[in-house]
């Protein structure tokens, strides 16, 4: 499955079989999205490629370690490499969604704004944030491997 920015300029491809997406409602990532959440994909760096526009990622980094990686011309948020594991996250937004996708879970939900009420109750749910392995090993329980 391909993804690229609005303007076109930065474009990847998964290639293989897609873990299940989460859905973060933290305020970072109401921030980062611009909505109630951020959805998103972490997903095995082999499957990942860069198709072009690699040079026109911006980094920012808060004192946190939190990294955002967005498109320098149209401000689009693109993915970003895990620095010290084998993982990419992909925002799910991003993708051409040409095959099905499926969120398995809703994490930092006791962050979620007030008027955020699509919370389906029966998906998994975290009130923070779950450990990276734990929620990699969620993700991936439907990629053979
Ligand atoms: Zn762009
Ligand atoms: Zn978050």
């Amino acid at each position: 499955m391909r993804g690229e920015c609005i303007c076109g300029e930065i474009a990847f491809e998964l290639i293989g079989e897609l873990p299940k997406l989460y859905q973060c409602h933290c305020s970072i990532c109401r921030k980062q999205g611009g909505s109630a959440s951020n959805t998103g994909l972490i997903v095995a760096k082999e499957i990942f490629r860069w198709l072009n526009g690699e040079e026109k990622i911006t980094s920012y980094v808060k004192p946190t370690g939190f990294r955002s990686d967005f498109c320098s011309l149209c401000g689009s948020v693109v993915p970003n490499p895990f620095r010290d594991k084998p993982y990419v996250w992909v925002p799910a937004g991003s993708l051409d969604d040409t095959q099905p996708l499926e969120i398995a879970v809703h994490i930092c939900v006791d962050s979620k704004a007030s008027w955020d009420n699509q919370i389906p109750a029966e998906l998994t749910q975290y009130e923070t944030m779950p450990t990276l392995t734990e929620l990699i090993d969620l993700l991936h329980s439907n990629v053979g491997r």
